[in-house]
């Protein structure tokens, strides 16, 4: 009997993980290398809609991410320090009926948390944490990867494929596959965790918030397993003003904006600011070396979509290097079955981060357009995001 395929992977982020836990089902073996100490706690809320959720249900993770979510019920859209929301979008249970999965919001770290656990259950995927380096060797006809371990020692392997799952900053992109360096969109997310008694009667928290505003936009949800609201406040910032952004808090006014005042007061200073990056790049893939998640295709998170995407890219492609006669054959197929959406979603959510800024009086017209839509017009909008069913694609 033939020994099974060994696919490397680099970074243990939620593309690594929800990807070696679809290679593991198909019987590979797989070797995940991280560059921190352990899975990181970075990050705040994420939002993962349905067409991530139903990847993750199909690992078996369901129970343990509604143990640690929460599906809100709707999404108050308040554009311009409105008292009443202008709309109220639906979620919960039409969401579920709808799409077929849940759309919830958890603590990024609940997530990896769950992956990594899920992922220690295989004994067919080993995860070595504090991987200071790498190389790939492909000069000759085999994939040659040597990695530093902790102890100082070098790993050597000749696997089937690797996949940099690596991140924004991916070394993978830039050093292994002569790709673009990250660029910085102008945007930056100022995050923070406030606890939800700060907020009562401020935000609805049963609920999505979403404040627009030609300066910024900022969306709040709450956490209730981590008992706290999540809040992230998106600015736009001088790429000069970058280096120096942890010394202040966000220049927002709140003018007459009591609802704005609020949340400003319940957070003081305590804003951690987060710069927004993105990837463009044709080049996902040369040889048996490929890429997934934002080392591929970081976008603004204006429609809520990076990690969802990262998701959806680890199900597509699991089946394909199980199955596909040579890694380049599986990541070449990989890139034709995921570039022109990923493409499309990254418009999408650059397209929301101009409509949620706009100015008077194009921002009436926004309004219109968001009222004429009604609470359930987004799911006919953004069918084709919700809808998608990754696990289908990749197996097809
Ligand atoms: C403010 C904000 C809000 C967001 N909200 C949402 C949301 O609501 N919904 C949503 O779907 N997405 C959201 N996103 C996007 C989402 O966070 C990312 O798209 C997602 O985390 C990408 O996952 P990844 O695994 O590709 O990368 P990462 O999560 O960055 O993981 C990369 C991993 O690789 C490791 N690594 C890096 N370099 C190396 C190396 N050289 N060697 C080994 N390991 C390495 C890192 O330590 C890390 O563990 C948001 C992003 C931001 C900034």
């Amino acid at each position: 009997m033939n020994a099974p395929r060994t696919i490397y992977i680099a970074g243990a982020g939620i593309a690594g993980l929800t990807l070696a836990l679809g290679l593991a089902k198909f019987g590979l073996r797989v070797v995940v290398l991280e560059r921190n100490a352990s899975v990181s706690e970075y990050g705040a809320g994420l939002q993962i809609s349905a067409n991530a959720r139903k990847v993750l249900d199909n690992l078996g993770l369901s129970q343990a991410i509604a143990a640690r979510s929460f599906a809100p019920e709707g999404i108050d859209i308040f554009p311009d320090a409105r008292p009443a929301p202008l709309q109220t979008l639906t979620l919960g249970r039409a969401i579920k009926s709808r799409f077929g999965a849940p759309y919830a919001v958890m603590h990024r770290a609940d997530l990896v948390e769950i992956l990594h656990g899920a992922a220690r259950r295989f004994a067919n995927i080993d995860i070595v944490f504090s991987v200071a380096d790498f190389t790939l060797d492909r000069s000759g006809s085999t994939l040659e990867v040597s990695a530093k371990e902790p102890d100082g020692k070098t790993r050597k392997a000749r696997p089937f494929a690797f996949v940099g799952a690596d991140g924004v900053r991916s070394v993978t992109r830039t050093h292994h596959l002569d790709g673009p360096d990250a660029r910085y969109t102008g945007k930056v997310a100022w995050r923070a965790l406030v606890p939800p008694e700060a907020l009562s009667g401020v935000l609805n928290l049963n609920r999505t918030t979403l404040l627009l505003n030609p300066n910024f936009h900022l969306v709040a949800y709450p956490l209730p397993y981590r008992n706290t609201v999540n809040l992230a406040l998106f600015t736009h910032e001088s790429e000069s003003d970058l280096s120096v952004l942890d010394q202040r808090a966000p220049r927002i006014k709140s003018r007459n904006d009591k609802r704005l005042a609020s949340i400003l007061d319940s957070v003081g200073e305590a804003w951690t600011p987060w710069v927004l990056s993105g990837v463009q790049t044709p080049v996902w893939h040369q040889g048996a070396v490929g890429l997934i998640g934002d080392a591929a295709h970081a976008m603004v998170p204006f429609q809520a979509q990076g990690a969802a995407m990262a998701i959806e890219d680890a199900a597509v492609l699991a089946p394909l290097l199980a199955a596909s006669p040579s890694a380049e054959h599986a990541f070449s197929r990989f890139a034709a079955l995921r570039q022109a959406r990923i493409k499309r979603v990254q418009d999408v959510s650059a397209s929301n981060g101009k409509i949620f800024h706009m100015r008077w009086p194009f921002s009436m017209a926004r309004n219109t357009v968001i009222r004429v839509e009604g609470p359930e017009g987004h799911f006919k909008r953004l069918a084709w995001i919700y809808g998608y069913d990754a696990i289908q694609t990749g197996e097809s």
